[in-house]
């Protein structure tokens, strides 16, 4: 993993305020990386991130907006994330309501963990990564051999 990170971004509604709020405090980290984001949550990002640098979007802005995520764009992420393209994620997912698009939230979840892709799911740990001395350095994460299971024999 290189030191510019490629870092999706996501939040569910009940979620986007305080990924905002986030995305404004580390508004001047985030843009020396890539940024990733499903469709309404890259579009709240990019205004977040302009209004913060004085009304004009900064040109090294780097951030690919996906599908909404409920259109898909979840699956669009979880598809990056197995080709390698995704080297963090920060997914503040609602606890307190059910979604039509449950079944990609779990699938975006289980691929990240299966990938060892560090994630945070609130705040908390959004600071602790983003703060981390790896966020801007190189780092290798350590990805099971699934060799066995690939070579298992079929009945
Ligand atoms: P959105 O998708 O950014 O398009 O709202 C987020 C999600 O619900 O996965």
């Amino acid at each position: 993993m290189e030191s510019v990170k490629r870092i999706a971004l996501v939040a569910h509604d009940n979620e986007k305020r305080g990924l905002a709020e986030w995305v404004e405090y580390n508004w001047q980290t985030l843009i020396k990386h890539d940024l990733i984001s499903t469709g309404t949550t890259g579009h709240l990002i990019e205004e977040t991130i302009t209004a913060k640098a004085d009304g004009v979007r900064p040109e090294n802005l780097r951030l690919t907006i996906l599908k909404s995520g409920p259109l898909g764009g979840d699956q669009q992420i979880g598809a990056f994330i197995a080709e390698g393209k995704i080297d963090i994620m920060i997914f503040f997912w609602d606890p307190m309501s059910p979604h039509p698009h449950d079944v990609d939230v779990k699938a975006l979840l289980r691929v990240a963990v299966l990938y060892n892709i560090p994630m945070a799911c609130n705040r908390s740990t959004a600071d602790f990564l983003i703060s981390s001395p790896l966020f801007g350095d190189s780092y290798e994460p350590q990805v099971k051999d699934y060799g066995d299971y690939l070579a298992r024999p079929l009945g």
